[in-house]
């Protein structure tokens, strides 16, 4: 059928609408589009969570816990029982006297009847250890007939992502309409083949019916697991999609254009000067990289990335100073108040010599002092504005907002920096943005996950830093501990004690601290104690920092508020309570309170026995590791990426094949053919991206 509009030849008859397939009316496309399905394409893309595997018979004495399983049996006993509710536990026995149990709370008198002692049984389900022998709970079944022939699936069975008011039976059943009507292979593909034929992977045609229809003899360890070449296929074109449209977000805002701010060497040379150390190579080299994109008429989104402790807000400082030297003002965001106070004054120290004028602007500035913070952004005369979230609301309005700073980015969302950059914007022009994470995250995936921005890496810690010494101590050696904080603080150090979140509530969380803080202050009369939660009055919290800092306070018990800014290089002790519940980032970011300084410095991780295998490994790394790319890395192999980055902060929609951990081996190549279809081909970058992406792509103007 000839066409006119031009991108469509790559469709290939895929943009014709749900409704084309037999008994697919205007209220099953309804559903439909509810979860963006709209074409036969859309179908041929929606790919099966997993699969189930009717294939075969599992013998009862070869049933393993795992991947839901099909076993045979006959009824042996039926009981209704009522413990709190009823339930009706079915025996299976085999023939070599192996028992399965069932067990079902919901059912009806109808199925129990069905069971009837000697009849056979089909069921498909998890199996889990149970009373006596292997268990399912709620199995599907069938009872058979005596000579009901045991007709088994050919095939596995994909299970497809729900959509509401359509069964998993009418689902599966649409998308093998639709595939029906699959082109032939040459017009399906969009991407030339000598991009993946090297990667020995099969055709796009081949790989969807292998993912949608596998046949019996198909590797089903591989498909279970993802990495079936007719999956990674479809892998590789689903990260190059998400690549192509993040790369075209960029350019997007690369067209926005943004106010140059020139180098400025006597002003950057003159805070230089003033500050107590000389930078890193590293943070040199990254400042560089950040000057000269200020000094450029695009707008700059770069992220800096480094590891606790490494020096990026010096780094930020600088940058401020140049687009205050621009006659521009300077917004820099943090998550927390804690840590944007501790901004507050650190560039306050700062700038103030050099007359450059500092706000402060958080949810907790009120009344007066808030109007006059409002009115000194909104006629420029605060120059460099310091604040939290409070900086993104509406009633904020900046005279000429040059430069937009987000410290520790993965607390924010994508949306949350696009609405601190859109306060900057000026007819088409916005303000530069420098974006900085703690959270280290392995190149490739940085590749990815970031495609839209530019990456610097602070990958050195400023001088004089000792490693700190990380070991894992059972709860019950607690009072080991108190002797330890004891000695330190006797030799004149200063010590951590963290309470983490026990359950999902700040209030909860304060309580655990104020209990541990009065049993610690008990056992610690000659210590000075103190209490740090997030539900403190901010001038408490303050008022308490500034006297940890100064060395008035040796022991700070506190909540994770502790986690990001707080700066005190004399402390050389931390204990974190209940570590087995923390992920590794987290448990990093504490740790990295201590070895600020130059004394030996220790961390104790005291977790609840028993622990899991995930909780002992991520200790393990912890006492093994100081280094913040190792702990992601090790991250990424625990935790997935998904969890790592958040998709919340990378702008990356949900995968629905791809996995960023499993699959980095294709990485390089999607990086690679990205920026060459995008050079040469747009119009089959745009196809690519409306497959896979299509409506999803929902921060378009990033
Ligand atoms: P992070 O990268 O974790 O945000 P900070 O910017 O808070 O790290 O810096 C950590 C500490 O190191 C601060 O006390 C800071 O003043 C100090 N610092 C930063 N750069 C250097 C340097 N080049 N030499 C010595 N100390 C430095
Ligand atoms: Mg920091």
């Amino acid at each position: 059928m000839p066409r006119t509009a031009a991108p469509a030849p790559a469709l290939a008859g895929g943009d014709a609408p749900v409704t084309r397939l037999p008994g697919v009316g205007p209220a099953v496309a309804a559903k439909l589009a509810e979860r963006g399905i709209q074409t036969l394409q859309d179908l041929w893309f929606l790919l099966p969570l997993r699969y189930e595997d009717r294939t075969r018979i599992t013998p009862i004495r070869d049933l393993r816990p795992g991947p839901a399983l099909q076993a045979e049996g006959r009824v042996r006993h039926v009981e209704r029982l009522f413990r709190g509710r009823p339930m009706l536990k079915v025996t299976l026995g085999d023939d070599d006297g192996s028992l399965l149990g069932l067990r079902f709370f919901h059912f009806r008198s109808q199925q129990v009847q069905a069971f009837q002692p000697g009849r056979r049984v089909r069921v498909f389900g998890e199996v889990r250890p149970g009373q006596n022998g292997w268990e399912i709970i709620h199995p599907s079944y069938r009872v058979l007939g005596d000579d009901e022939g045991a007709a088994l699936s050919d095939r596995l069975d994909p299970v497809y992502p729900l959509v509401e008011g359509l069964g998993p039976g009418s689902m599966a059943k649409l998308v093998r309409l639709a595939l029906g009507q699959l082109p032939p292979g040459e017009v399906l593909e969009l991407v030339p083949a000598a991009a993946w034929t090297g990667l020995a992977l099969p055709g796009l045609r081949e790989a969807l019916l292998t993912v949608h229809r596998p046949p019996v003899e198909a590797d089903v360890a591989a498909l279970m697991s993802g990495t079936h070449p007719a999956q990674q296929r479809l892998a590789f074109e689903e990260l190059l999609a998400h690549g192509l449209s993040l790369r075209r977000q960029r350019i997007a805002l690369r067209e926005h254009g943004a106010f140059p701010l020139p180098a400025a060497p006597d002003a950057v040379g003159a805070l230089r000067a003033t500050l107590p150390f000389a930078l890193t190579g590293a943070q040199q080299r990254v400042l560089s990289e950040v000057e000269r994109d200020l000094a450029e008429g695009a707008p700059m989104l770069r992220l800096v990335q480094g590891d606790v402790g490494s020096g990026k807000t010096v780094v930020a400082a600088l940058a401020a100073m140049q687009a205050v030297a621009s006659g521009r003002q300077v917004a820099l965001m943090a998550p927390t108040e804690l840590l944007a106070e501790q901004h507050l004054q650190n560039f306050q120290r700062w700038f103030e010599p050099h007359g450059v004028r500092v706000s402060w602007l958080a949810g907790k500035v009120t009344g007066k002092s808030r109007r006059e913070a409002l009115a000194a952004i909104a006629n420029g005369t605060a120059q460099v504005v310091v604040g939290t979230h409070a900086l993104m609301q509406g009633g904020v309005a900046f005279a000429k907002l040059g430069l937009v700073i987000v410290d520790e980015q993965h607390r924010f969302g994508v949306h949350q920096r696009l609405a601190l950059r859109d306060k900057g914007l000026e007819g088409e022009r916005v303000p530069h943005q420098l974006v900085m994470t703690a959270t280290p995250i392995p190149r490739t995936l940085a590749m990815t996950a970031y495609a839209d921005l530019d990456l610097s890496v602070i990958d050195e810690l400023p001088p004089g830093r000792t490693p700190v010494t990380t070991v894992a101590v059972a709860a019950e050696r607690r009072p080991e501990l108190v002797e330890r904080v004891r000695k330190a603080c006797a030799e004149g150090r200063q010590a951590y004690w963290v309470c983490p979140l026990i359950e999902d509530s700040e209030e909860i969380e304060a309580q655990a601290a104020q209990t541990t803080f009065e049993q610690l202050s008990e056992a610690l009369p000659e210590l000075r104690v103190a209490l740090l939660h997030g539900r403190m009055k901010p001038a408490e919290k303050q008022d308490t920092m500034r006297r940890f800092k100064a060395g008035e306070l040796q022991l700070l018990v506190a909540t994770t508020v502790i986690e990001v800014g707080v700066d005190v290089p004399n402390a050389s002790l931390m204990v974190i309570e209940n570590a087995e519940r923390l992920g590794l980032a987290q448990l990093h970011q504490l740790r990295g309170r201590v070895g600020r300084g130059s004394a030996a410095s220790s961390c104790v991780l005291l977790y609840q026995s028993p622990l899991g295998v995930i909780a002992r490994e991520r200790l393990d790394v912890m006492r093994r590791s100081n280094d913040g790319f190792v702990i992601a890395e090790k991250d990424l192999e625990l935790r997935g990426p998904g969890e790592l980055l958040g998709t919340r902060q990378t702008g990356l929609a949900a995968f629905r094949i791809a996995d960023l951990a499993r699959d980095a081996r294709l990485l390089p190549q999607v990086a690679a053919l990205a920026e060459q279809l995008l050079a040469e081909s747009p119009a089959i970058a745009e196809a690519v991206i409306a497959r896979w992406v299509g409506s999803a792509a929902r921060y378009a103007s990033a």
